[in-house]
């Protein structure tokens, strides 16, 4: 499995999944959840408000992945999952592991060759970018996998990719 580093926009990726950092509610927010709602088109958010009145009727806890459609995004689907809110006083290090992982797994249930990643908690969530890479890093090398092929991590400014880079 090869993992890539790019500079840019995670909506604009031709890949089978493009990970989301979304927000327990699924409903929407800012940051790279709401590019990918503009971008994707309403047909992503129709599939999570189902998700709330099924299976998620609390929403997706810290940690956890699940799949939509990509509605109008040149990928095959949006895993959605939910990365920690940085803490001083508590490390949430394992959970923020756990949503590269159970995308990764969410992925390869789907058969995916291709998934792209962003800096997860890195934004509004306010996890230290040099420690996020780390934790992205570690973790999505520890992966056994089936059908992905290649991690593509999309960095959306110079420092979260210089951060990257020299982890890698
Ligand atoms: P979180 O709430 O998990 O911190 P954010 O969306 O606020 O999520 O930020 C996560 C990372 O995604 C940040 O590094 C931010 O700069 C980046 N980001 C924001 N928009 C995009 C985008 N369109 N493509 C890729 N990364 C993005």
């Amino acid at each position: 499995m090869d993992i890539r580093l790019v500079q840019g926009d995670i909506t604009e990726q031709h890949v089978d999944v493009v990970v989301n950092a979304a927000n327990s509610s699924l409903l929407g927010g800012g940051g790279v959840d709401g590019a990918i709602h503009r971008r994707g088109g309403p047909a992503i958010l129709a599939q999570c408000r189902e998700l709330r009145g099924s299976r998620l009727p609390d929403g997706l806890p810290a940690g956890q992945a699940v799949a939509t459609t990509a509605g109008d995004l040149p990928a095959g689907w949006v895993v959605h999952t939910v990365g920690p809110v940085h803490s001083t006083r508590e490390d949430r290090s394992a959970v923020l592991a756990s949503a590269y992982r159970e995308s990764l797994r969410v992925a390869e249930e789907l058969g995916a060759t291709t998934v792209a990643f962003p800096a997860v908690s890195a934004g509004v969530y306010g996890w230290p970018i040099d420690d996020a890479a780390r934790i992205a890093l570690e973790t999505v090398r520890a992966h056994d996998a089936h059908s992905v092929q290649e991690v593509r991590f999309v960095l959306f400014n110079q420092a979260a990719y210089d951060a990257f880079a020299a982890r890698l």
